[in-house]
């Protein structure tokens, strides 16, 4: 062995080591630099938590959501295919642009054009105690009375076994469903998904045997003299007849007026008429993200409502809380990872179209929306938190429970969903809704008493800032 020998056995084995260095060193840096990524990419719930007290503390000092709010029901009503609703579009459309949101714009919807032209008459004539006015209006989609009204006895009934079970007395008749709502029922909507069915198909069922014309009860838990309209469809199969709603208060009296003497006569006088459809639109606004532009949490309510009043819980609320969320988000400085995209459906109340042609829109096809988040429960304090795709996304939103819970959100569990984003679920996206305190939703509710003075700002505000939260969360985190 010479020294040269000697040289290049040192100089081998001291770059094995050397080499043996460099790999331990690199596999360091790449350990050392994946678990700062991982830290990057893991919540830091302080700063989250610092980050929703900053939207907090901005949307309770300003009330922007009823600012908002009375913008858009300053239009008045907001029927499918009214000038009203078109002005309210544009009115919309200016509001999300002068926010400063990255995109705004309109998404063309075919409407159906409804009018009730001159208000009501109804009319109870007895032999017995004479005539008396009673408290009506007619039902969206039902044909007017003949132009001399009409004129005919009637039949209560409270349930469809009822009504079958009668037929043979309904030929010629009007039928009288008086069916409250079942005060037993904790949960609103529950209560008026049973008894609302009466208004939906109970003018066909009626019809079936020979009905005239049918009046509903109005479907509130209230007894007072606002009649309620609503949606009601015709089966094709039976002829049509004019459907109306009836008060409460007068719901009561008839009954009682027919035990009396079955034989009052009633007069009904309707001039609602259907006409041709209209281009209307949805209108959209949009914090674009910062790294996932393509990937949407959306945030959305209806902008159309019933005729009778501005629509102020129903749901001029879900539209204006959707805007102010994006509004707090921005205002409080920060830039979501992901799409927040507030969406503005036309046509809830008369079949949903809306929802149909925002998932047919061509620029859908390139966009993938994770999350759909529905507000169309009236604009009262939020108590809950409802999300679909199971466990899962449940334990995901849990991460920041503690956060919503001091702002009044009692539960979070499985749910949501709506006629809006319905075709959207559809397509496997997860539904989504913030829940209120809903028990005097239905006091209001399709009737001339839902206006801006029926909604408090401050309930308003807190489904503004909870959902900003649960957007801003959705949209750092993905699902
Ligand atoms: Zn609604």
């Amino acid at each position: 062995m010479n020294i040269c020998q000697t040289n290049s056995k040192l100089v081998l084995r001291l770059s094995k080591k050397l080499l043996l260095l460099l790999i331990l060193q690199f596999s360091f840096l790449i350990s050392i630099s994946g678990y700062l990524l991982s830290q990057e990419n893991a919540l830091d719930l302080t700063d989250f938590k610092n980050r929703a007290e900053t939207i907090k503390n901005l949307g309770l000092s300003q009330e922007k959501a009823y600012e908002f709010l009375k913008i858009l029901t300053s239009v008045g009503s907001r029927l499918t295919g009214s000038p009203e609703a078109a002005r309210a579009v544009e009115l919309m459309v200016r509001l999300m642009s002068d926010l400063g949101f990255d995109q705004v714009w309109k998404e063309p919807v075919q409407v159906n054009h409804w009018v009730r032209g001159k208000a009501e008459k109804g009319l109870v004539k007895s032999q017995k105690f004479g005539q008396r006015r009673i408290n009506i209006c007619a039902l969206g989609n039902s044909i007017g009375t003949p132009s001399n009204g009409i004129e005919a006895g009637v039949v209560e009934v409270n349930t469809f076994d009822r009504l079958s079970e009668l037929k043979e007395t309904i030929e010629g008749k009007i039928v009288f469903f008086n069916v409250p709502m079942d005060r037993t029922i904790v949960e609103p909507f529950a209560a008026y998904g049973r008894a609302a069915q009466f208004r939906l198909r109970g003018a066909s069922e009626a019809a079936r045997y020979g009905a005239r014309a049918v009046l509903i009860r109005s479907v509130t838990y209230r007894i007072d003299d606002y009649p309620h309209t609503g949606l009601m469809v015709y089966d094709e199969q039976y002829p049509k007849i004019p459907a109306a709603a009836i008060s409460t208060s007068d719901a009561e009296r008839l009954s009682r007026w027919l035990k009396d003497d079955p034989e009052l006569r009633i007069f009904l006088k309707m001039h609602c008429q259907q006409l041709e459809p209209v281009i209307s639109s949805n209108v959209i606004g949009q914090l674009t993200g910062t790294e996932k532009p393509e990937e949407i949490i959306l945030v959305g309510g209806h902008l159309d409502s019933w005729d009778l009043s501005p629509g102020a819980h129903d749901d001029a609320s879900g539209c204006v809380v959707a805007i102010e969320a994006l509004r707090l988000i921005k205002e409080s400085g920060l830039r979501p990872k992901r799409t927040i995209r507030a969406v503005l459906f036309m046509d809830e109340e008369f079949g949903g179209t809306g929802g149909r042609a925002y998932v047919r829109a061509e620029a859908r096809q390139k966009e993938k929306h994770l999350v759909a988040i529905e507000q169309d429960h009236g604009g009262f304090v939020p108590i809950g938190l409802a999300i679909g795709g199971g466990e899962r996304v449940l334990n995901k939103i849990k991460t920041i429970e503690n956060i919503l819970k001091p702002l009044g959100i009692n539960w979070i569990r499985t749910g949501g969903g709506g006629v809006d984003i319905g075709p959207l679920v559809e397509q496997g996206v997860i539904p989504g809704s913030l829940i209120p305190d809903s028990q005097r939703y239905f006091d209001y509710h399709h009737s001339a008493l839902d206006v801006p003075s029926a909604v408090h700002p401050r309930e308003l505000e807190f489904q503004a800032i909870i959902l900003a939260i649960v957007v801003y969360f959705l949209a750092q985190e993905g699902l």
